[in-house]
């Protein structure tokens, strides 16, 4: 229920219920890890393909310790180190990347490959295989070039329908690891009633971080009047948070940075909820708290969730013998 508008001021209390889990999972940590790992082990500049991460804090930070983030491998001069980002890529960038005597060190995150060898072994058993995924984002582009078939990429169910095959085509489907659950359970629903023939991951490509991060937004929707998603534009899993508190009836927004919090957001507002996607560091939502806390009295409560305790090995590429030697985020 709405508050009352009315009886609403400064001096209210502001509810904050904090999503759990929120921010970074194992896949960031992991790329941001190997990209400090290759700067302490090779020296500046290391160049990374792409984002290491969807999140400009993140980037600056590198970027400030010898990072060079480039979109092709032609704007890097021949023989250097070269991280592939945890979004994964295309085969025709690994070419480029021995044809220029790159050092590559892949930080792919791992249940991004797992995807790459599910699309590749459906395609060598002469199926068909839809990605389940949004075109142009980073991921799916590294997908699609990861297997030597055609893949079919659909969005909605509309676009299930609109598919050129015939209903006994073998065929499979494979998901971008960040889409919304419920709407990918649709979208599957659709393929196979579509297919009389279709396989599929028994439980979907959408990784644990994205579900997870996603229940707990649902958990949390019917107590609060307004959801802040603290993530960047371009992050398609900060994205469908926003969604997914939307389509639970609450307003929510994206916050890419604590500046961009609006204080006009919070009249009439008693609670609020706050989460942060998954390249989304603690930093953006600390500074996101201060500045609520410049407005109104903050009444801080962090919701418990699932508890998370997945780590991924560092690229083969890493000497794993420098663990012990952390450098510093
Ligand atoms: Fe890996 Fe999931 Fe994190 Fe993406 S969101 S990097 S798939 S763990």
């Amino acid at each position: 229920m709405l508050a009352d508008e009315g009886a609403m001021s400064a001096d209210t209390p502001l509810r904050v219920l904090l999503a759990n889990p929120r921010g970074f999972c194992a896949g960031v940590e992991r790329a941001i890890e190997t990209v400090e790992r290759a700067l302490a082990k090779h020296g500046a500049p290391v160049y990374v393909r792409h984002e290491i991460v969807h999140n400009a804090r993140v980037c600056d930070g590198l970027r400030a310790k010898g990072a060079v983030f480039v979109e092709e491998l032609s704007e890097v001069p021949a023989g250097s180190v070269v991280i592939f980002s945890a979004h994964g890529v295309p085969r025709r960038v690994e070419e480029e990347a021995a044809a220029g005597h790159h050092a590559v060190i892949d930080a792919t995150c791992p249940l991004v490959a797992k995807v790459h060898g599910s699309a590749r072994r459906y395609a060598a058993e002469g199926r068909e295989v839809i990605l389940i995924g949004h075109r142009g984002h980073v991921e799916v582009e590294g997908t699609l070039g990861q297997v030597d078939a055609p893949l079919h990429v659909v969005a909605s169910v509309e676009e299930v329908a609109a598919l050129q095959l015939p209903a006994d085509t073998p065929v499979a489907y494979v998901t971008q690891t960040t889409l919304s659950v419920t709407d990918t359970q649709g979208i599957i629903a659709a393929i196979r009633a579509r297919f009389s023939d279709t396989e599929g991951p028994e439980t979907r490509d959408i990784c644990y971080a994205t579900q997870n991060r996603q229940q707990a937004v649902r958990e949390i929707a019917p107590d609060v009047e307004l959801f802040l998603v603290v993530g960047a534009r371009n992050s398609s899993n900060s994205n469908r948070l926003v969604e997914i508190a939307r389509d639970a009836g609450v307003p929510a927004r994206l916050v890419p940075a604590a500046e961009e919090f609006d204080p006009a957001w919070l009249e009439g507002i008693a609670s609020v909820g706050i989460t942060a996607g998954a390249s989304a560091p603690q930093v953006i939502i600390d500074e996101l708290i201060e500045r609520l806390a410049k407005h109104r009295t903050l009444d801080i409560e962090a919701r418990q969730g699932v508890r998370e305790n997945i780590t991924f090995k560092l690229p083969r590429e890493i000497d794993h013998r420098d663990r012990a030697r952390r450098v510093a985020v």
